[in-house]
C-alpha cells in the first residue's frame, strides 16, 4: 500500500510504503520529487483497480478542448488518464442483449460500478493533487453534457489517445492494443507537470470494418480516424441514439454494445 505526503517546509514528496496497513511504523519512506508524484499516482491508481494509468500533454489539443468544454476546461495543459477493462463474460454476452437478465447485468456492471470505481480513483487523484497545490478538475466517467453534439465535457477518448494508451477506431472508440475497445475511461486535468507518458499511437484498425458491419442501424461511415475532422465525418451519434429510443418505447432495456462486442482487437 502506498500513501503519499508532502513536507510543507521543504515541498519535498514523501513516498510511503507498507505491508501492514494497521501500523505506521512499518512504513518504508522515500523522499522525491515530480518523478516521483508521477510514479505514486501510476502506482495509486493500480492499488485502486485501475488497469491503464496514462499522463497526456494536451496543450496542443486546446482550441479542441474549448470548443467542446469551454474556457475552464481548456486551461489545464496535462490530463491523467485513467482505464479499467471490462469483464469478458459481460460483453460476449451481449449478443443476447435482449435477454432482461444480460441487459441488466451490462447496465450495472459496465456503466453503474465501472464508472464509480472510475470516479473514486480520479477524485482520490484530484485530492492529492490539491494537497500538493497543484489545480485539478476530475471529469466524471459517464456524463453527457451537450444533448444536440451528445458529447461529455470533455473527451475521456482524446486523453487516453494522446496518453499513448490506444487510438480511435473506425467506430470512434478508444482501441487498446490490449483489451481493443473493451475499456472505460475517466480522466483528471490538472496544471501539475507530470511527465506524459506516450504520443498518440499509431491507428491500427488496417481493412478491418467489424464495427462498421454490426451496427444495426449503420452509424459508422467505415472513414478512419483524421486529427482536424469532425466525428460526424465517422459516426452518426443520433442514429445510436434513436435506436436506444426505439428500445426503450418498446418495453426494453436499451442495451446495444455490438461495436465493442465485435472489435476483433478486443475479442480473446
Ligand atoms: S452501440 Fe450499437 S447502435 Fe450504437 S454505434 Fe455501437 S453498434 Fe451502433
Ligand atoms: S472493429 Fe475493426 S475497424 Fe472497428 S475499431 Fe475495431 S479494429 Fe477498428
Amino acid at each position: 500500500m502506498w500513501m503519499f505526503f508532502t513536507n510543507t517546509t521543504t515541498s519535498a514528496y514523501y513516498m510511503v510504503k507498507s505491508n501492514d496497513k494497521k501500523s505506521l511504523s512499518s512504513y518504508e519512506i522515500v523522499f522525491g520529487g515530480m518523478n516521483l508524484l508521477d510514479k505514486l499516482l501510476d502506482e495509486f491508481s493500480r492499488e485502486y483497480g485501475a488497469d491503464f494509468f496514462g499522463v497526456a500533454d494536451i496543450s496542443s489539443a486546446k482550441d479542441f478542448i474549448r470548443d467542446q468544454g469551454g474556457d475552464e476546461i481548456a486551461e489545464y495543459p496535462r490530463a491523467i488518464s485513467i482505464g479499467i477493462i471490462l469483464v469478458d463474460s459481460i460483453i460476449d454476452q451481449l449478443p443476447m442483449r435482449f435477454e432482461r437478465s444480460v441487459a441488466v447485468n451490462y447496465r450495472h456492471h459496465t456503466y453503474n460500478i465501472i464508472n464509480l470505481r472510475l470516479d473514486l480513483i480520479a477524485s482520490r487523484i484530484g485530492s492529492i493533487l490539491q494537497k500538493n497545490g497543484h489545480k485539478s478538475l476530475p471529469i466524471p466517467a459517464s456524463e453527457r453534457y451537450d444533448n444536440e453534439c451528445i458529447c461529455a465535457v470533455f473527451s475521456h477518448k482524446l486523453a487516453a489517445n494522446m496518453a499513448g494508451l490506444g487510438w480511435i477506431g473506425k467506430s470512434c472508440l478508444l482501441i487498446t492494443p490490449e483489451a481493443g475497445p473493451r475499456v472505460r475511461w475517466t480522466t483528471i486535468l490538472t496544471h501539475a507537470p507530470l511527465k506524459p507518458t506516450g504520443k498518440p499511437i499509431e491507428n491500427n484498425c488496417g481493412e478491418c470494418t467489424d464495427c462498421v458491419d454490426t451496427c444495426p442501424v449503420s452509424a459508422f461511415s467505415g472513414e478512419p480516424f483524421r486529427v482536424n475532422e469532425n466525428r460526424e465525418v465517422r459516426y452518426d451519434a443520433k442514429k445510436c441514439e434513436k435506436y436506444f429510443e426505439i428500445m426503450e418505447d418498446a418495453g426494453k432495456i436499451p442495451v446495444c454494445g455490438l461495436c465493442i462486442y465485435n472489435c476483433s482487437k478486443g475479442i480473446k
